[in-house]
């Protein structure tokens, strides 16, 4: 079977994390340190705005509570968005107000988020589908303009960028994933970028068991204390930290960012050649401003969606839809007022075929084969 979605490990990894084996330093230290300033200076970004955790959906829950969501608000969310962040609305008490996307793109417009703006709007989630950037000046125009949060799910845009600023890095806050599905992956993890710095050290003690961030010890090491077994909190705190084994995979994944990109880049082009007049199919449009992708996704949007996924899959080639509309999900269906068209015409017509940094030239062949030969039977 060729896979959707494949992550790329080997000896590189098993060396860094040897290196953390033999330091006897498994835990939260420098490796998580060096990890989060090479992932902010690959960005062109200051370090200080970022923290590690341990997944991007982790750091989707914190931002409902650093940015206090609470019942009486109102947070727009795409209705083509990531689950985690509809549950975590919903577990901070605001209502989900959804939205609809470019019917093609898949991303959030600021024409979208005006429709469904009321007085009590406090944030909007915005998602870089596929790794191609939203138009970002427009949407936090219209944001600073309402005094809204703009939270930037850039789980699929690793690297990518938006008139030379990283996804992620544009609204208040951002955050990544790093896992098993990912570009860069280190089996499970993530990262956020906070524009506010107070925020940020807020992150930090909220995800390692409230415990200042200032003191110099943890639970468990001496200070100057007399006493150094007693501990101060200001406030409540998870422990979803990052650590060093982690860390070192996370390390050596981003030396090879840049080639794993270039090598999906390479696929994405050559699907575009191959398939731009194969049937109906439509190929994702590229926007009218400078952007950098990070090729996450490959998708086509075509009427016989059902019929060529299975008739893919029966060549052993694996494709899916990403992501199913939330508002179509009965869990989040008592929030799904607003009509969402162009997303409903998403996930009737699009279908994700693989991309990934491991998928060899004859695999790309063998799918954009089977893709035509399909068609060749209509
Ligand atoms: C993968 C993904 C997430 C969740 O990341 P985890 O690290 O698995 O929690 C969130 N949003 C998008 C768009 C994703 O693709």
């Amino acid at each position: 079977m060729i896979n959707l979605f494949q992550p790329n490990l080997g000896n590189d990894e098993l060396a860094l994390i040897k290196d953390v084996f033999d330091s006897n330093w498994l835990g939260k230290g420098k490796v998580v340190k060096d990890f989060e300033e090479e992932f902010a200076n690959s960005l062109i970004s200051n370090p200080n705005h970022f923290l590690s955790t341990t997944s991007c959906t982790e750091a989707i829950f914190l931002s409902t509570k650093l940015f206090n969501f609470t019942k009486g608000d109102e947070v727009i969310v795409p209705a083509i968005s990531f689950p985690s962040i509809g549950s975590a609305i919903i577990e901070s008490g605001a209502k989900i107000v959804f939205c609809d996307v470019d019917k093609h793109s898949l991303n959030v417009r600021a024409r979208d988020i005006q429709k469904v703006l009321s007085n009590k709007t406090k944030a909007v989630y915005i998602t870089h589908y596929g790794g191609i950037p939203c138009d970002m000046d427009k949407i936090v125009q219209l944001c600073d303009q309402h005094k809204i949060l703009i939270i930037e799910d850039s789980a699929c845009a690793v690297r990518s960028f938006y008139k030379g600023r990283a996804c992620g890095t544009i609204g208040d806050m951002g955050m990544w994933s790093f896992d098993a599905m990912k570009t860069l992956s280190t089996a499970d993890g993530g990262m956020m970028y906070i524009k506010n710095f107070n925020k940020r050290i807020e992150a930090e003690e909220s995800l390692y068991l409230g415990l200042p961030v200032k003191s110099k010890s943890g639970l468990d090491s001496s200070s100057d204390n007399a006493n150094w077994w007693e501990f101060e909190m200001n406030r409540t705190g998870r422990r979803a930290i990052m650590n060093n084994v982690t860390a070192a995979m996370g390390l050596s994944q981003l030396n090879k960012l840049d080639d794993f990109i270039n090598r999906r880049k390479n696929i994405h082009a050559k699907y575009m050649e191959a398939l731009k007049s194969t049937g109906d199919i439509q190929l994702p449009p590229a926007p009218d401003f400078k952007y950098r992708s990070s090729y996450y996704f490959f998708w086509i949007q075509t009427k016989c969606r059902d019929e060529l996924a299975k008739f893919l899959l029966g060549k052993g080639v694996y494709t899916t839809f990403r992501y199913w509309p939330l508002n179509k999900i009965e869990l989040f269906s008592k929030y799904a007022d607003n009509e969402c068209p162009n997303s409903d015409y998403a996930a009737s017509y699009t279908l994700n075929i693989p991309l990934h940094q491991s998928l060899l030239d004859k695999d790309v062949d063998l799918i954009i084969d089977s893709i035509k030969v399909f068609y060749a039977q209509q």
